[in-house]
């Protein structure tokens, strides 16, 4: 399943996000993929799309789709020589396919800041300055390997050790491995490196919870945004305590909270979709009376592949499927109006799944 790390320094809130995340509770016999582990937390992904479909077709149940989070803790300065759990932590970092970094923009005199005051961009440079480390070692580590490769003649390892110089450029500039431009086959000769920070990252930028709703105000907030702004990475405003309050709370519960707060969201559903889109990930549904469900799948994928997301034997057995967009649906009011409208579509094995395609698959058992 894809996963999203949440990373950061001591005392800026990751525990208390996390806690909001694992409360908010994903029906966890929905997802049998996911990893049962304590630091792991399954969130569903909101879709108003979802809650659409659900009312034109009257389902017995609806599912959303869901991805992971999970909780990377003890992230320290040093950690890239062993600090703290240092390499443990690296490790867990290299496995997710994405980082969600928290950065401490609230004020509270009464808890310690490793750095003894608040600091959002010298926090975010203290932890990417530690994945950057992590970085040199293994890029220079290859780059020796790569060298002993080459003198066989072999043109793949020359190619290699040309990339490997580029990105190790980079990262002795203070700049991560995903600012270095890479063409598709130069990504797929340093795939299995793993290196941190060629992962896509996301800013958390935690504030307290009088400031949740006008987030904006705070001017460590701002920091953050500017600094995030020249990698061009997101930044998402979220009070920690805020979600785990609400994270306790259910339906109209929740609706009353948020409105006195004068929020229109949680703050964690807009982390989620702003993970989710991080990710690089669509979304598909099925429509049936049984069930109208949310499926994920990545960017580019064929049908066959989309099928497979539900059940392995779809793919292998996949013969067409039956795609409406959700535009369409929605606009015809029902199946048969889209049938007969002629918006429902035969598509075959080479067909490019969309974002809000609603497919039916026919396969062969
Ligand atoms: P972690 O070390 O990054 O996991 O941080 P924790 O989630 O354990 O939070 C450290 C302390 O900061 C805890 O006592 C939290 O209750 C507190 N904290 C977290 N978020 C906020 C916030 O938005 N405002 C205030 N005042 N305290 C917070």
């Amino acid at each position: 399943a894809l996963s999203c790390g949440i990373v950061g320094l001591p005392n800026v809130g990751k525990s208390t996000l996390f806690n909001a995340i694992t409360q908010a509770g994903a029906e966890s016999a929905n997802y049998p993929f996911c990893t049962i582990d304590p630091n792991v937390g399954v969130v569903e992904v909101p879709d108003e799309r979802l809650v659409k479909l659900t009312e034109l077709v009257v389902p017995n149940r609806t599912v959303p789709t869901a991805f992971e989070f999970v909780d990377i803790a003890g992230l320290v300065a040093g950690a890239s020589k062993g600090e703290g759990l240092g390499n443990k932590f690296l490790a867990n970092i290299r496995e997710v396919d994405a980082i969600v970094h928290v950065v401490r923009c609230f004020v509270d005199e009464n808890i310690t800041h490793v750095a003894g005051k608040v600091d959002p961009l010298g926090d975010i440079q203290t932890i990417n300055l530690e994945l950057i480390l992590a970085d040199i070692d293994s890029v220079d580590r290859r780059i020796d390997r790569s060298r002993k490769n080459m003198k066989g003649g072999n043109k793949q390892y020359a190619q290699e050790v040309e990339v490997l110089e580029r990105l190790k450029e980079a990262l002795y500039n203070d700049q991560p491995a995903r600012s270095v431009e890479l063409s598709d086959d130069e990504r797929l000769l340093i795939r299995d490196l793993h290196l941190l920070t060629m992962k896509p990252v996301l800013y958390a930028a935690n504030v307290n919870e009088t400031e949740a709703a006008n987030s904006d105000d705070n001017p460590y907030v701002k920091i953050v945004r500017e600094f995030a702004a020249e990698e061009g990475a997101v930044v998402v405003p979220i009070s920690a305590k805020v979600e785990s309050e609400i994270a306790e709370l259910e339906g109209e519960d929740k609706a009353m909270f948020l409105e006195e707060l004068g929020l229109t969201q949680s703050g964690l559903d807009r982390l989620i979709n702003a993970a989710y889109k991080l990710l690089g990930l669509y979304t598909y549904f099925t429509a049936g009376v049984q069930e109208v469900r949310a499926w994920t799948i990545r960017k580019g994928m064929k049908a066959p592949q989309a099928a497979g997301v539900i059940h392995t034997d779809f793919e292998r057995g996949f013969i067409r499927a039956e795609v409406v967009s959700y535009d369409d649906l929605v606009a015809a009011g029902s199946m048969n109006a889209a049938k007969e409208k002629g918006q429902l579509r035969l598509e075959g094995k080479e067909y490019v799944v969309q974002d809000g395609d609603v497919m039916h698959f026919r396969f062969n058992v």
